[in-house]
């Protein structure tokens, strides 16, 4: 254990809920192992209390904060400014202290979404992304710069479904990928789920393990009858490991990614942020998350 002093720095996440969080103890472990004196906190808070939270982190010389569900999009008005990845896809994850008590907003998503996918070839294939909400937006932001051929958004709410595509259809035009959104409350979905070579849950079902077991796959159980063994299936979360949802895909032999390192390489890239070093300890970082999802 390092000794917290009273010179030891604050970093932390804020989301709502924050304890199923792997973060503190892959962000820790990181810090001792590059000898920073910081000392990173899962904190939970609503969306009533998020703008006074990051206020408040801010005035008390909080290091940087890692924001996550569901804040990613409201979080957008905390920051003084964006980056341009974080300003294409208007979602945050990542704060960065900025002078005169501001905050930078970044995305680290986008590389921590690819980190797992880059050693697969998909330039020219089919993607399902199952959700529209912050993390979607780094999920399709990623698959832009693959040469996919047509990315189909999975959603349940008209309206945030329709917004989802409008915004990201202008950056996927430009490198002539198709975009088209579904809502599957009202359209029979298995024909996409039989086209797609790759698909993506960025939803949380799957996250709670007091709910049953058809209550935790994206979709329900039945649609999956149709699914092939072609297809990989990729899950943003990383805990419970794997989820039902990966369990089901594997069943039916298909090629699965959880979302461990994804988790990892989102944090290296924030610590690169905060820290300014470059060298990350990602081995350390995803032995420490491995061996706290053994407990
Ligand atoms: P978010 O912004 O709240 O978006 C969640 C999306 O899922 C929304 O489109 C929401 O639809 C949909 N959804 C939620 N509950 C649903 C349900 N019961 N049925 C159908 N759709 C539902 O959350 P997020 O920040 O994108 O995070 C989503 C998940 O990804 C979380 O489990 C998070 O832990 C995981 N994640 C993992 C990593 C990683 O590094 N591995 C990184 C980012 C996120 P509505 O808009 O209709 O509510």
């Amino acid at each position: 254990m390092r000794t917290i002093t009273g010179k030891t720095s604050l970093v932390g996440l804020l989301g709502h809920p924050v304890n199923h969080s792997l973060s503190p103890t892959m962000h820790n472990a990181a810090y001792k192992q590059m000898g920073l004196d910081w000392c990173y906190l899962a904190m939970p808070c609503d969306k009533f209390n998020l703008h006074k939270v990051i206020a408040g982190l801010r005035l008390i010389d909080c290091k940087g904060l890692n924001i996550t569900i569901p804040h990613k999009q409201e979080v957008l008005k905390a920051c003084n400014k964006l980056t341009k990845i974080a300003n294409e896809i208007q979602a945050v994850n990542t704060l960065i202290p900025e002078e005169n008590n501001q905050w930078i907003g970044a995305n680290t998503d986008v590389e921590g979404f690819l980190a797992p996918i880059r050693k697969h070839n998909i330039k020219d294939k089919n993607v399902m992304v199952i959700g529209c909400g912050g993390s979607a937006r780094a999920v399709v932001m990623g698959l832009n710069s693959l040469d996919i051929k047509k990315v189909i958004i999975i959603g349940r709410n008209e309206i945030t479904l329709d917004g989802f595509v409008k915004s990201m259809s202008n950056l996927l035009s430009k490198n002539n990928i198709f975009i088209e959104g579904v809502n599957y409350k009202k359209l029979n979905i298995s024909p996409y789920i039989k086209e797609a070579d790759l698909i993506i849950n960025t939803t949380p079902i799957g996250m709670n393990k007091k709910n049953s077991e058809q209550e935790n796959v994206p979709l329900g159980n039945e649609v999956w009858s149709c699914l092939s063994n072609k297809t990989i299936l990729y899950d943003l979360i990383y805990t419970p490991r794997p989820t039902q949802w990966l369990k089901l895909g594997q069943q039916k032999n298909c090629f699965t990614i959880d979302g461990l390192d994804m988790l990892i390489e989102q944090g290296a890239c924030s610590i690169r942020l905060w820290s300014g070093f470059n060298d990350i300890p990602i081995k350390i970082m995803k032995s420490s998350a491995e061996q706290h999802l053994m407990l």
